[in-house]
């Protein structure tokens, strides 16, 4: 029946000016680019987009009604689970627990070690202990002093000694005789990734078995976050990471791809120097946050402005040949719906308000007019000329209309082409872009 026939008409044409196969390529192109301006490395930034290529085409997404908006929900998604999915906790069944911090020089590990004291001091109810085993430079173990003075946490350190593991141990033995059960250990690091200073971090590591070890990476550092990463967990097995100074404008890409490459939870984030800067790492507002600062929604609604346009090109280049039928009629009626109210939009075209008052333009008049349509031949749809008397009264029949409503259609779509035609000059290409949806 005919509202079958519409429905299966509609099915395929809401594919129409939409997303498309090639489309969907297009437009994850360029979330590939975005992501990698993005930090992220680009052969996961790669099998992320094909993931996402392929849950698009799977999914109905070619029959939704705002395929940008889907596309950037699966985008969200698929990003999101990259980066963990859940938020993870960290193990503090230990008696005293021991967290180990380890990440090169600069990365904020004797921040983050504050902050993470007091955020369990707080928050946890925990009795906290920070250690200082950063013996290299003086300067180190005032630093873990002052911000243990500003938090209100005992600091545990030892001028007299070089040896880390020593004051490791005995820090841990000291937290234990005075009644601390969280022990936070504060490292010394590199600049870069060396043999000193990897020997050192994993012989501390095996002495003092920690809950917890973390590592701490600066966001900023982008790609080379990835391989400090890599280095240090091929030494240590670490169990999460901490990625710091995300308060600048840094994407955060490089938590997508240590994710990936490490396959170890982001546990917490720092957003700044104060103590109180200190975030659970929630991988869905990463993603929000990588989305939005890689304008990766506005790259795909623009690859989608991009495909309408050039629908609307193909369209002026029909109409400039004479050759605008049916089909075309009835896919600009699909795109105007998509913009809503289109009374207000033929009040926008200039000229146009008069041309088409005749037009009835509620939603039923849609339905009757496509319903024509359908009852129409490809040899009607794309020569309408040929529409005598008893083409007429076929297509009033096929489709439920009156021979009336037929004529009408006719005469509207005659004035359309017309119109049309008149405007490609200077306000055509304004009137098809208002057209476009
Ligand atoms: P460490 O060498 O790994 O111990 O690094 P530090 O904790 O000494 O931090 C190095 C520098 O980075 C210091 O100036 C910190 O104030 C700064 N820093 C640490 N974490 C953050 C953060 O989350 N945001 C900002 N903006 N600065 C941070
Ligand atoms: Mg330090």
């Amino acid at each position: 029946n005919l509202s079958d026939k519409l429905d299966k008409a509609l099915h395929v044409l809401k594919g129409h000016g939409q997303i498309t196969e090639v489309n969907v390529a297009e437009t994850l192109k360029e979330v590939r680019r975005a992501l990698v301006d993005a930090d992220v490395n680009y052969k996961i930034a790669k099998d992320f987009t094909s993931i996402v290529k392929e849950k698009a085409l799977g999914q109905d997404v070619l029959k939704a009604l705002k395929p940008g908006e889907l596309m950037v929900k699966l985008v969200k998604d698929e990003l999101t689970k990259l980066m963990g999915g859940d938020v993870a906790g960290i193990n503090l069944s230990g008696d005293p627990s021991i967290i180990l911090m380890s990440g090169l020089q600069g990365s904020g590990k004797t921040t983050f070690s504050g902050k993470l004291a007091n955020f369990l001091k707080t928050k946890k109810t925990k009795k906290p202990l920070l250690v200082a085993c950063d013996v290299y430079r003086p300067a180190a173990i005032d630093q873990l002093h002052v911000v243990g003075e500003q938090i209100g946490v005992e600091v545990y350190s030892d001028r007299d000694t070089k040896d880390p593991v020593k004051i490791s141990q005995d820090g841990i033995a000291y937290a234990k005789e005075n009644g601390f059960n969280v022990v936070i250990i504060d490292t010394a690091g590199r600049l870069a990734v060396d043999e000193v200073m990897m020997t050192e971090i994993s012989t501390i590591h095996k002495a003092i078995q920690p809950q917890e070890t973390l590592f701490v990476v600066d966001s900023m550092t982008g790609q080379d976050a990835v391989n400090t990463a890599k280095s240090f967990n091929d030494v240590l097995n670490f169990d999460g990471v901490i990625l710091t100074k995300l308060d600048g404008d840094t994407r955060g890409g490089a938590a997508i791809s240590i994710k990936s490459v490490v396959n170890k939870p982001i546990k917490f984030i720092g957003t700044g120097e104060k103590m109180e800067a200190i975030d659970v790492f929630y991988p869905e507002r990463m993603a929000d946050r990588i989305l939005g600062m890689g304008d990766v929604v506005s790259l795909v609604e623009r690859a989608q402005e991009q495909y309408d346009e050039e629908e609307a090109r193909k369209l002026q280049k029909k109409i400039a040949k004479n050759q605008f039928g049916f089909d075309d009629f009835l896919n600009q009626i699909q795109q105007v719906k998509k913009m809503g109210n289109m009374k207000d939009l033929v009040g926008m075209i200039p000229g146009a308000g008069k041309m088409m008052k005749d037009i009835d333009i509620d939603d039923d008049a849609f339905k009757h007019i496509e319903a024509i349509i359908h009852s129409m031949t490809l040899e009607e749809r794309t020569q309408p000329s040929v529409i005598n008397a008893s083409r007429k009264k076929r297509i009033g029949k096929g489709s439920g209309t009156s021979v009336t409503q037929v004529n009408q259609l006719l005469k509207q779509f005659d004035q359309m082409s017309k119109m049309m035609k008149m405007m490609q000059g200077g306000g055509g290409k304004k009137m098809m872009q208002m057209m476009k949806g």
